[in-house]
């Protein structure tokens, strides 16, 4: 059983990454926390997930460990644990690779030191354990293995390539992009060396796979402050590379733009489709917007919500020149996206990224008070329904219900009518009346 390490304080307490480290020493394998985990817990930050490396080949971990799982072709064994599967992967190389995504093979290795230098980054390529036939307390005797000097790069605040950049970048290409989303989520400046060969190289990324790019992006956009990473984005040449018709329509606004929706502290943080929008947000035509977005195979519904925004957008700048009142505004907002709440969320993203108008504040002010009041500002929200009028108008169901629910809803939401049933129903009898008077009934 743990009692105390100086490692981090998860591993010691409750998790189980202690207990498998200690269950492959005892069967005489070597034991390494390796990557984001080291990373993460030398830069103080509570690592998301433990990735474990072991020279136990996959099949010796199966054997240690019957209930383990393989969890790819590459061998990578995944262990039930209390606490979900805890993955397992044998200390390998990666082999050429014809796709310039994944090796075609791999090879198992029995050191530490070989599998740190497949990776991407020195701060990537840290490991925290123990070697093979070692003995004593796991943790206690576990040490730090960096061999390209990635914790003096993470004190530096440096993002720096394994080895020789332009090498490393033509076996992924996608480590360009993992390069800008590292550097932004932690702060990292990109090493000289390693910036100039994304320069020179960027059109490698021309040949990645919409999906992981779009995975990517939305990793920089998850940033805390994702501005640094557009702006390298845009500056290494990559945005040119992944989305043509973005690079041509940038903006020098853009990046602060986009960091400004949805930042911590804010109300509406963390807005991730507030961010990805006003990314595309420099691209007027909503097709050729749509089109980046599909190519980088975000799914339907992001594609659905983005091209509402910008729907919505649009309203709101209608609102602020005083083409439409802030009721009306809240009623297009609800049709747009479903929820009346966005009118005011639209706006204070128009603020936050410094695209409003002066007129915004007030209608802002209009529309967080109708939100507050609870004002239906969808058809749903109001207190009778069409079945509920049929009966008390004793009609039959018509094309004449929509509009009259319409009509409804804005009398409502301007406050010209209470949201109550009988009230409703005196409306609805008006409103059919005069629907009447200019279209005649049948
Ligand atoms: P995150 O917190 O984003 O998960 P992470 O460092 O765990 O950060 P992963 O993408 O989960 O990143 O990868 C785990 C580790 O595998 C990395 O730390 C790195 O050492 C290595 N790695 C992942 N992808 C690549 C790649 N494309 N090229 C080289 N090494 C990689
Ligand atoms: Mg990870």
């Amino acid at each position: 059983e743990i009692v105390d390490c100086d490692w981090s304080s998860d591993v010691c307490s409750s998790d189980l990454v202690a207990r498998l480290m200690e269950a492959l020493q005892a069967a005489g394998f070597a034991a390494y926390v390796v990557g984001g985990a080291v990373r993460d817990t030398l830069a103080g930050r509570t690592p998301v997930d433990w990735d474990l490396a072991t020279n136990a080949t996959p099949d010796q971990l199966r054997r240690a460990f019957p209930d383990a799982q393989y969890e790819n072709r590459f061998g990578t064994v995944g262990i039930p644990t209390a606490a979900g599967v805890r993955e397992v992967t044998t200390f390998r190389s990666d082999g050429p690779s014809s796709d310039a995504r994944r090796p075609d093979t791999v090879t198992f290795l029995a050191e530490i030191e070989g599998d740190l230098a497949r990776r991407d980054f020195t701060v990537n390529a840290m490991a925290f354990g123990v070697p093979a036939d070692s003995h004593g307390d796991a943790l206690l005797s576990a040490s730090l293995v960096d061999p390209f000097g990635g914790a003096s790069d993470l004190d530096a605040k440096l993002l720096r390539a394994v080895g020789d950049p332009a090498e490393r970048f033509r076996e992924d290409a996608l480590r360009m992009l993992r390069a800008v989303r590292f550097s932004t989520r932690f702060g990292l400046a990109i090493e000289p060396a390693t910036a100039a060969v994304i320069r020179r190289d960027a059109a490698l990324a021309a040949t990645l796979s919409g999906e992981r790019i779009g995975a990517e992006i939305e990793g920089i956009l998850a940033a805390d402050d994702p501005a640094p990473g557009l702006r390298a984005l845009y500056d290494l040449g990559l945005v040119a590379q992944i989305a043509p018709e973005l690079h041509a329509a940038w903006a020098d606004e853009a990046p602060s733009r986009v960091a400004a929706i949805g930042s911590i502290g804010s109300v509406d943080a963390p807005d991730p489709l507030g961010r990805l929008t006003e990314l595309v947000a420099v691209i007027a035509d909503d097709t050729i917007a749509e089109n980046v977005l599909a190519a980088w195979r975000r799914p339907r519904a992001t594609l659905h919500a983005v091209a509402a925004l910008r729907s919505l957008d649009r309203s709101a700048a209608a609102a602020e020149r005083g083409s439409i009142d802030a009721a009306s505004y809240r009623i297009a907002a609800g049709r747009a996206s479903g929820d009346p709440h966005d009118a005011a969320r639209q706006l204070r993203r128009r603020i936050a990224a410094g695209r409003a108008t002066p007129a915004a504040a007030t209608l802002l002010a209009l529309c967080e008070r109708a939100d507050a009041d609870g004002l239906p500002a969808l058809v749903g929200d109001l207190a009778v329904d069409g079945s509920t009028i049929l009966d008390a108008l004793k009609e039959r169901p018509g094309a004449w219900m929509s509009p009259l629910l319409d009509e409804l809803l804005d009398q409502v939401a301007h406050a010209l009518v209470p949201n109550r049933p009988d009230e409703l129903i005196a409306a609805a009898k008006r409103i059919r009346a005069s629907q009447g008077e200019t279209s005649g009934r049948q």
